[in-house]
């Protein structure tokens, strides 16, 4: 077996491991199952990628997108590795380049959609090529919980069955306790060793204070932040437009954005974000997705967000630069009222009721954490750290506000 270190630096051309890649790499070269949980961008691929090349044999990716495949399967060539991917997609030359290579033994990477794999004679052919380790990309589309419920990701466990109990590696970037129960369930037959790395951002300032007088809350924290680009999340459109309005009369540059402005206007201000400096988005969560500006300063919650997911996510918008970034998050009764409605509300199930009210407690018990925001945030997503000494309650102790038997009579009313 070649050195893993070795292979990152001649094949990839990359001189170190990220967090949490050579664990799981050296967990995958030892024969384990493995589930790993590494935010967008942490470098998953790799963690199966590179153990394939250190050993022989042919490595089965099952991937949702067609375009994350196409793109996987480039760059792996880039790199002058044989690799291929079966999909709907792909024209009759390519359909031959990659079954003669699986034929031949010499694929080493072969992407595959799980609606491909629902098909028995692809399987059974896969079976007597002889498949030495299954990835499952995404995983967390087994789960109905999730945001991305796909029914052929519930039938990759009877795939890996068919493949003789190959050995599996999963991975996600929803660390939620109940997706991945869900996926460890559908597709594993033993618990498999669990990975999580990668959630801290340290650079983030954490902190979380109970609605008083919101305006001053909020103008107190912008006002450390005159001149940087930062964003604002309000709950509704309408809240969106009266706080850009007021932060323009004090003399800030804040431009609304929601779902409800034409196109055009959303698109503009958007490119004035991303392209001026000292831009102050006011946002409803239809604000974000996608958006990479390195530099935004801060991220304030003028109200409680949807979820603690959301929470992160949000946050996760400030300082991906690396350098230093400030959030705050304001929350009231009333949001975590109104939140509870909307889920009481909805048409999901009862199951689905149940798993977002632990989401909604998860972020009411991060708002009203007894110690450092950070361990609490990260423990629910099941990382071990320190205290931060980058958070509220780090920096000034707890409060004296008591919101927590108003807020726990709330929600178990
Ligand atoms: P994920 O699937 O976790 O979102 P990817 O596997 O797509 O992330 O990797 C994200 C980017 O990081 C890719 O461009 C990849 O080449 C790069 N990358 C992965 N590992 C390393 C490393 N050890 N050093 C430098 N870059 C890396
Ligand atoms: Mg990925
Ligand atoms: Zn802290």
């Amino acid at each position: 077996m070649t050195d893993p270190r070795q292979i990152l630096h001649d094949v990839f051309g990359f001189s170190s491991f990220r967090e949490g890649q050579e664990e799981i790499v050296r967990a995958v070269l030892n024969g384990e199952d493995v589930l790993a949980v590494m935010p967008t961008g942490a470098g998953k691929s790799l963690c199966y990628q590179l153990p394939t090349l250190a050993r022989h044999g042919l490595t089965l990716v099952v991937s949702p997108l067609i375009a994350l495949m196409r793109d996987q399967v480039a760059a792996l060539r880039h790199f002058g590795i044989e690799a291929g991917s079966l999909n709907s997609a792909n024209d009759a030359d390519e359909n031959r380049r990659v079954t003669d290579a699986v034929r031949e033994g010499r694929m080493r990477l072969l992407y595959a959609s799980p609606e491909r794999l629902a098909n028995t004679s692809a399987t059974e052919w896969l079976a007597r090529a002889g498949v030495n380790l299954l990835a499952i990309d995404e995983a967390h589309c087994v789960s109905q919980w999730g945001h991305d419920f796909r029914p052929e990701y519930a039938l990759l466990g009877e795939v890996r069955r068919r493949l003789g109990g190959v050995q599996t590696i999963a991975l996600t970037a929803t660390a939620d306790v109940a997706t991945r129960g869900d996926i460890v369930a559908r597709l594993f037959e033993t618990e498999p060793r669990l990975f999580i790395h990668g959630f801290d951002r340290p650079n983030l300032r954490l902190a979380m204070q109970a609605k008083e007088n919101t305006k001053r809350q909020l103008f107190g924290f912008l006002d450390r932040h005159r001149h940087e680009s930062g964003i604002v999340y309000c709950s509704s459109r309408n809240a969106t437009e009266k706080l850009a309005d007021g932060l323009s009369q004090a003399g800030y540059r804040a431009l609304p954005y929601h779902a409800g402005m034409a196109q055009g206007d959303r698109a503009k201000n958007q490119d004035i974000f991303l392209q001026e400096d000292g831009i102050v988005m006011v946002a409803t969560i239809a604000f974000g997705m996608g958006i990479d500006k390195p530099d935004v300063r801060f991220v304030a919650h003028a109200a409680l967000p949807k979820s603690i997911e959301a929470y992160y996510q949000e946050i996760g918008r400030a300082g991906r630069d690396g350098a230093p970034a400030d959030t705050l998050t304001l929350y009231g009764l009333d949001d975590m009222r109104l939140r509870r409605l909307q889920i009481e509300d909805s048409d999901a199930s009862d199951e689905q009721k149940r798993v977002e009210r632990q989401r909604l407690n998860a972020l009411v018990a991060l708002c009203e954490a007894p110690r450092c925001r950070r361990q609490t945030l990260l423990a629910y997503f099941g990382e071990t750290t320190e205290p931060c000494g980058n958070c509220d309650l780090c920096i000034d102790g707890v409060m004296s506000f008591d919101g927590t038997v108003e807020a726990q009579k709330l929600l178990s009313a």
